[in-house]
């Protein structure tokens, strides 16, 4: 699969729905139809293979994505994919026939980069009432979804949200550096954190350094390197609390001028949705009363606000099962990054399956994960929708 979008220094370019996520799409149709799996794209050019169970009420849903930012690695995405399809082609071979309904996903857009927002094609399966919105959205050139999926004749005809899952499962690459530092084979992932991303806009005064006493000054800089300190200090208070402000921009950004505009992203991350409220509401009480704030006038606009998800304990255990049954090392942990499963899970019973990454790298061309460690994640996999089946 890391053939289409290979970039020479080994990692891929696979845009959604770009030439390449085609070529992409079109082998792996290729592989489910020689699988003999049902084929069904969906309007926004969520990809399904079909292997029908003994009960037609009842259906397991395996998958991820197959797209990538511009310096992507080769495992993100399509680990879970691929690993979806070998359990299936296990199963074939192997003559198990499922009482549930096994269906292979390849979700649409799951990483934002041309189309926003990221995950849209398990957003669209799971709120069917916005796929007419997404299928609006422009890329920078101002080709639509719609347009782009036609372009590579990827509009399926399938209503979004048509397939119901009871249960979904998807393996990915941790993306971070915890299962490779604890020598752990298989993360078991209970949820995913929330995430809100809050720009702040500081508007003060320009003065001269020089000339204008600290009293007469509004100061913008200073009032947002207070934030940021107390920040820090709410991170050690409240269970789980992440805030990162990773850009800022000052102005006029001179040597000698008090700075009269700071405008700031805040990134604030918790396992917990009331965690994170406590410090939403700790940083509007701060910026209400100390002192740097008091004749900082601050606009605030909501970029992303993401609740967390915890994901299905019967999943979750089944998971947990297969570990302990292959005799693999597992370990309870939460993504830090966003997921199809975690879009899915609104609607349907969903957990996830983590491997190591190699030093913890992803979203860069040296991410890897080794075929043996891929293998155990499949199987867990396997077995997992065994369980599940029952
Ligand atoms: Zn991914």
């Amino acid at each position: 699969m890391a053939q289409f979008g290979a970039l020479t220094s080994g990692g891929v370019k696979r845009l959604t729905l770009a030439p390449e996520d085609k070529a992409a799409r079109d082998l792996f149709r290729q592989w489910m139809e020689e699988l003999g799996l049902e084929i069904a794209i969906d309007e926004i050019g969520n990809m399904f293979g079909i292997l029908k169970g003994k009960n037609e009420d009842q259906c397991i849903g395996i998958g991820s994505h197959l797209d990538s930012v511009p310096t992507g690695g080769r495992y993100d995405g399509p680990v879970g994919v691929l690993g979806a399809l070998e359990v299936t082609q296990t199963l074939i071979e192997n003559n198990i026939k499922l009482n549930s309904t096994l269906v292979v996903a390849n979700y649409t857009n799951e990483e934002g980069v041309r189309f926003f927002p990221d995950m849209m094609g398990s957003l669209a399966h799971a709120n069917p009432n916005e796929v007419s919105n997404y299928l609006k959205t422009e890329d920078k050139n101002g080709i639509t979804v719609d347009n782009a999926l036609k372009e590579i004749g990827y509009k399926g005809k399938m209503k979004c949200g048509t397939i119901n899952y009871n249960h979904f499962i998807e393996i990915h690459i941790e993306q971070g550096p915890i299962l490779e530092e604890k020598k752990i084979d298989i993360g078991i992932v209970q949820g995913v954190q929330a995430i809100h991303w809050l720009k702040l806009t500081l508007l003060g005064k320009s003065a001269h350094a020089g000339t204008t006493p600290l009293s007469a000054r509004k100061d913008t800089f200073y009032a947002l390197s207070k934030l940021s300190c107390f920040a820090r200090e709410l991170c050690n208070e409240i269970d789980n609390q992440l805030i990162t402000i990773g850009s800022i921009d000052v102005k006029p950004n001179a040597i000698n001028v008090v700075p009269e505009e700071v405008v700031a992203t805040l990134d604030m991350r918790n396992l917990s949705d009331a965690n994170l409220q406590q410090a939403k509401n700790q940083l509007e009480k701060f910026m209400a009363t100390d002192d740097s704030f008091s004749h900082i006038t601050v606009q605030k606009e909501i970029l992303v606000n993401v609740p967390a998800v915890t994901f299905n304990k019967e999943v979750v255990d089944a998971i947990d099962k297969s570990c302990k049954q292959l005799d693999y090392s597992s370990y309870k942990m939460h993504s830090g990054a966003g997921h199809d499963a975690q879009i899915l899970a609104t609607r349907y019973p969903a957990a996830m399956i983590f491997i190591p990454s190699k030093n913890g790298v992803s979203h860069a061309v040296d991410e890897y994960s080794s075929p043996e460690q891929i293998e155990k994640g499949a199987n867990v996999l396997l077995h997992t929708v065994l369980h599940l089946d029952q």
